[in-house]
């Protein structure tokens, strides 16, 4: 499929599963190029072959980072080869909540990890892209947020949604910065959606995905991908600011 994205340089943090990997292989089907970042080389390396076999003419170049590490992020912008230099879209999805405990019981470590994965994270790879798309003054950033940056979930939510009420401050003050420049951001604020998230949330309690989603199902990691696509292929005078995406009866 060739469309405006064909060529397009197409940066996806989180790629490794969910959300993240569903917006690769969307990306790939039209003839996008990939750079795929995430903690599990081994995951990106599976996707990538899934990616080559279905569209083998895909250029996709993965990198093995964390995007707690500032100056990892740094390094691997640097060094990105010459042809992916010129970032085109960058796809802030990387992302954890970990447990479900009331505020006084989430560990000093979780709540650490969830706020420099979800917050610092998102800061450190939107700084080390943006200088180059400044100077080019074009370039699409797409950062998933949450229902739960806009209203708490209430039981156990209280720094995954801190987090994303953040996500929420610094996406609304990067459009302000960006205004007057061609760099579109648009915020993307998934409901439930079925992936390794809620799994992990759980720790691992299979059965309660179950009782979370009770009332409605889940989205597929691929119902966002498409809003994300969507987003980046609009005609350049057009920008989707925000896009709340729900699964039909979730409140
Ligand atoms: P998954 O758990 O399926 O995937 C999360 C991705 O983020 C993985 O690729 C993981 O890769 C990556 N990641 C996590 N921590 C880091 C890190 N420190 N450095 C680099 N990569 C990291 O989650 P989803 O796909 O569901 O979530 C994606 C985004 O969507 C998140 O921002 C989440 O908050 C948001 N969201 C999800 C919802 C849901 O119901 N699923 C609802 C609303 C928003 P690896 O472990 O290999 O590093």
């Amino acid at each position: 499929m060739n469309t405006e994205l064909s060529g397009r340089v197409v940066l996806i943090t989180g790629a490794s599963a969910g959300i993240g990997e569903a917006t690769a292989l969307e990306f790939a089907k039209y003839n996008s190029k990939l750079i795929l970042l995430a903690r599990r080389a081994e995951r990106l390396q599976k996707l990538k072959s899934q990616i080559l076999e279905k569209y083998p003419n895909t250029q996709i170049h993965t990198c093995e980072v964390d995007v707690r590490n500032k100056q990892a992020i740094d390094n691997v912008i640097a060094n990105l080869p010459q042809e992916l230099k010129d970032i085109d879209v960058l796809v802030n999805n990387a992302g954890i909540a970990i447990g479900f405990e009331t505020l006084e019981n989430q560990s000093q470590e979780e709540i650490q990890a969830t706020l420099e994965t979800n917050v610092n994270g998102l800061i450190y790879v939107t700084q080390a892209v943006l200088p180059r798309m400044k100077e080019r003054n074009s370039g699409d950033i797409i950062i998933m947020g949450s229902i739960s940056g806009k209203q708490s979930h209430g039981f156990g939510n209280s720094i995954y949604s801190a987090s994303k009420f953040a996500v929420e401050g610094i996406t609304d003050s990067l459009r302000k910065e960006l205004v007057k420049t061609k760099i579109r951001v648009l915020l993307i604020r998934p409901g439930s959606v079925e992936t390794e998230f809620t799994l992990n949330r759980s720790r691992g309690n299979s059965e309660f995905s179950k009782i979370y989603y009770s009332g409605y199902e889940p989205l597929d990691a691929k119902d966002i991908a498409e809003c994300v696509v969507f987003g980046a292929n609009r005609p350049t005078n057009v920008v989707i600011s925000e896009l709340n995406v729900l699964p039909n009866a979730q409140v």
